[in-house]
């Protein structure tokens, strides 16, 4: 029989323990192995069953317990200096509080948060980033305020059948069961937003206060009584559904969020954020939320929209076009048009705000560059590939000048890293009490420490492997008797190969398939095999990535090889950190350069794991030669079945001639030649891949200048939003009369000019309706190609010289003749104001009708 309803009874607690109430609703405990051993120390077999949930942990533990642990002094004292310490945690000055005129506070908002296993409200590295950046902004003591929705039926767990099928399972959770506190307003009743839909329905829901350490996280919950059924269906699942049900998420996260931040702020007296930032398209809607309150508070439209953007933060993550979020443009017609507009927000603004090429779409990537200041990608080449891929939003500029920039991913030490290794390098190194540096001086460990460290990693792996794989088996259906062969598979010796991750096909789970004689060859090696580990769960509508998987599973059910290739089922954070931990490998091919970032291999480095992957991501900036392999890339060849093929021999004779080589090289019983990678690996990216350098990173470049640009624009009654909004109006206006007529230049006689020299230039400039000063105009030079195109110019300012009575003024300056080779040069305007934050942010630019000035002479 099935419940009709499900909920949890929680534990009253002794008042002696009260505390420890304290310590289970807040999330510090997914990274903080002293208070899980305390909460260990509650019932050692219980605490082993519920899989180290802390919640389920008190609801399942005796009442007798609990009074015997309430009369022990020793537990008691233990359970004081936890509190003592979580308050401390709380409280204490970080990093950020030696910051001055940083943002009060910043709300971020991500549609999914991997904080820890026991909440699944995460599908991959989106969410697992989130997690981190709230674990670090902690740590280092910046004031976020995080929003997301609480999906009540999270994201899938995922079996196989017989056949190696992917199956999905949608656990039911039970907010009393989660470590959760409702949201009142000061005089205790609970929160509700409301949001309104067409046709006169409403969407309602609760919001739940998640602590992560000094982060509070709220997830707004629709499955309350007042909403219709498919409103109470809202936040049911992360992903599932169509567009519409995605739409409805995506205001609720977005409207309802920022409705949601202003109701914690009243009701606790946070401080309002001064600055927005959004993981990803899906919480766009925010900004037309901070519209709508700004265009009640009387601002026009394009007042409301420059405030906006000062303060708002985009980061975009994927490379991959159809990974895009888009909607039919009169869906988002329907939601914020007719009788549900909004009164001061016209629904043409919002259409043109998700404008893209194709007609008829609303594109929410579009929608928040175009609502943000500031932009950013998650890695070099990530940075690269948006300015291409984003490049029409700001025509007439090269790639070099898309105003977006990027940040480097990064991943969080006390989640990731195995306690084995922190705890030594606690020892050794007090200066890694903080965790979030001087990482790189876990280095100076002696070899045979790290050895045995790596060793006792891989054997936990290969333990929890097994006893995994057996569960699997046994769900696939296979009897306990048949299973006797898994006691020895995998080898707690052998040079053990991590892959795992999502499986969309850019991924390719399968490269290491591609010829499975060879793949067979090295596995069963005599005298220096490897072993694979992989996992990975396909979107359960993604038919060709559970087809991936049973190809895997099928591989890895033969007789011959199951003992050194195995498929996990269900990859979740607990799964991740076992493998991060105990694979000497980390192994990642996707197609470059379709992988953003990417942040396991971050995780593996920290960990003493080297790497073994594509340049893509974070891999193609940080790899250095010698902290792991990069696998060749065939980038060139279009043929995607000999790309792979290429790719794939590459890959296997790195294995077998660079990576097992170094392993098994034991002269003096270790392998120093691999040893000295891991060292290097250490002290080259521990530094760089910990999420606290990210934070500062955005708190520095993105953060703090946002809420500068903010408080300028909202001071005085908003005095500059409204004149920045109507000088961007007139700007727009007042271009078509913008020219460069004539272009001068001295300096040039009739021999070749020579290096070190340099060139006056002259430029007469029709201004149209503008002043001198609502214009910058540059000269553009440097080397020239065979068409005369600048590629990468360098760019100088020219001052005014003269103003003539005509609508014109002459403009001048000087460039240097820096490089030898052909060299050209031509003269550009771009508009001007103290609030712009890049050259290209309006979009305008005018160049000379004809090509002016290409010296294309030859340097000497
Ligand atoms: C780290 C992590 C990811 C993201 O890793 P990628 O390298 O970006 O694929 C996804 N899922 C889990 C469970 C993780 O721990």
């Amino acid at each position: 029989m099935r419940a009709i309803r499900r909920f949890t009874v929680r534990t009253v607690l002794p008042p002696e323990l009260a505390s420890l109430g304290e310590l289970v609703l807040n999330l510090r405990w997914s990274w903080h192995p002293e208070t899980l051993d305390l909460f260990g120390e509650v019932d050692p077999a219980i605490w082993g069953r519920v899989g180290y949930d802390p919640v389920a942990l008190l609801g399942a533990v005796e009442a007798a317990r609990l009074r015997e642990l309430a009369a022990d002094r020793r537990f008691l004292r233990r359970l004081a200096d936890a509190a003592d310490d979580l308050r401390e945690y709380m409280t204490a000055p970080r990093w950020y509080q030696t910051m001055s005129d940083a943002p009060k506070a910043i709300a971020y908002f991500s549609p999914e948060y991997g904080i820890a296993a026991a909440l699944p409200q995460y599908s991959g590295g989106l969410g697992i980033l989130a997690g981190d950046h709230l674990k670090a902004a902690s740590d280092l003591g910046v004031p976020i305020l995080a929003v997301g929705l609480l999906y009540r039926h999270g994201y899938f767990t995922q079996s196989l059948s017989p056949e190696g099928w992917q199956l999905e399972h949608y656990p039911s959770l039970d907010p009393g069961g989660l470590p959760l506190t409702l949201l009142r307003e000061e005089d205790g009743t609970p929160v509700r937003i409301k949001i309104s839909l067409p046709e006169h329905r409403t969407l309602h829901a609760q919001v739940w206060v998640l602590q992560v350490g000094r982060v509070p996280l709220l997830l707004l919950d629709s499955d309350v009584a007042e909403n219709d059924n498919a409103a109470r269906d809202v936040t049911d699942r992360l992903y599932g559904g169509g567009g519409d049900h995605r739409l409805l998420q995506e205001l609720l996260l977005g409207v309802g969020g920022v409705r949601a931040i202003r109701a914690y702020c009243r009701a606790t007296g946070h401080a309002e954020p001064e600055v927005f930032h959004t993981n990803e398209g899906h919480a766009g809607f925010l900004g037309l939320e901070r519209i709508r309150e700004l265009t009640e508070a009387r601002l026009s439209f394009d007042e409301a929209l420059e405030a906006v953007r000062a303060g708002t933060v985009f980061t975009t993550h994927t490379p991959v076009p159809a990974g895009i979020d888009r909607f039919p443009a009169e869906m988002i017609g329907r939601q914020f048009g007719g009788e549900n507009a909004w009164p001061t927000v016209p629904v043409d603004r919002i259409l043109a705000l998700g404008a893209e090429e194709e007609p008829g779409k609303f594109n929410m990537a579009a929608m928040g560059m175009r609502l943000a200041q500031r932009v950013n990608g998650v890695s070099e080449l990530h940075g690269a590939v948006s300015r291409e891929m984003f490049q029409s939003l700001w025509p007439g500029f090269d790639t070099e000048e898309i105003p977006i920039g990027f940040i480097t991913n990064g991943v969080h030490a006390p989640t990731w890293v195995g306690r084995e290794i922190m705890e030594l390098a606690g020892k050794e190194l007090p200066t890694l009490v903080d965790r979030a540096q001087g990482w790189e001086s876990i280095g100076k460990i002696s070899d045979g420490d790290v050895w045995g460290i790596r060793g006792r990693l891989r054997e936990k792996l290969v333990v929890a492997a097994r006893a995994r794989l057996r569960q699997s088996w046994i769900n696939r259906g296979a009897s306990p008797a048949e299973l006797g062969w898994i006691d020895d598979a995998l080898d707690p010796e052998v040079l053990t190969i991590g892959f795992a991750r999502r499986v969309p096909s850019y991924k390719r789970l399968t490269l290491m398939l591609s010829d499975p004689d060879r793949l067979r060859a090295l596995l069963l090696d005599p005298v220096r095999p490897v072993q694979i580990v992989i996992a990975g769960k396909a979107h359960p509508a993604d038919e060709g990535g559970k087809k991936l998987i049973q190809q895997i599973v099928k591989f890895a059910d033969s007789e011959d090889v199951r003992h050194r290739i195995v498929f996990l089922p269900d990859y979740d954070m607990a799964l991740g950190q076992l493998l991060v931990q105990g694979c000497d490998v980390w192994m990642n091919n996707p197609l470059r350069p379709l992988e953003a970032c990417g942040t396991s291999g971050m995780k593996a480095a920290l960990n003493g794991g080297l790497n073994l992957s594509i340049r893509d991501g974070w891999w193609d900036e940080w790899y250095d030669g010698t902290n792991g392999w990069a696998i060749p890339t065939a980038d060139g060849v279009a043929d995607p079945d000999r790309r792979d093929e290429l790719e794939a021999a590459a890959l296997y004779d790195l294995i077998e001639h660079e990576v097992a080589d170094r392993f098994y090289d034991r002269a003096d019983g270790l392998p120093r030649r691999w040893l000295e990678m891991v060292r290097h690996t250490l002290n080259s990216l521990g530094p760089k891949v910990l999420a606290g350098r990210m934070l500062r990173d955005y708190v520095v470049d993105l953060y703090a200048p946002a809420a500068k640009s903010a408080r300028a624009l909202s001071g005085e009654g908003y005095e500059q939003a409204r004149s920045f909004a109507a000088w961007k109006l007139k700007v727009g206006k007042a271009w078509p009369g913008v020219r460069v007529e004539h272009v001068e230049a001295s300096g040039l006689g009739d021999s070749t000019p020579e290096l070190g020299t340099s060139l006056e230039l002259k430029a007469t400039i029709a201004l149209g309706e503008l002043g001198p000063g609502d214009i910058r105009v540059q000269a553009a030079y440097g080397r020239v190609g065979d068409h005369d195109d600048l590629a990468a110019p360098s760019y100088a300012d020219l001052t005014v010289e003269s103003e003539g009575d005509d609508g014109r003024a002459v403009f001048a300056g000087t460039i240097p003749l820096d490089r030898t080779g052909p060299f050209g040069y031509t003269v550009r305007v771009v508009p001007d104001h103290p609030l712009v934050a890049s050259t290209s942010e309006l979009g305008l630019v005018a160049v000379p009708e004809e090509p002016v000035g290409m010296t294309n002479g030859t340097l000497r």
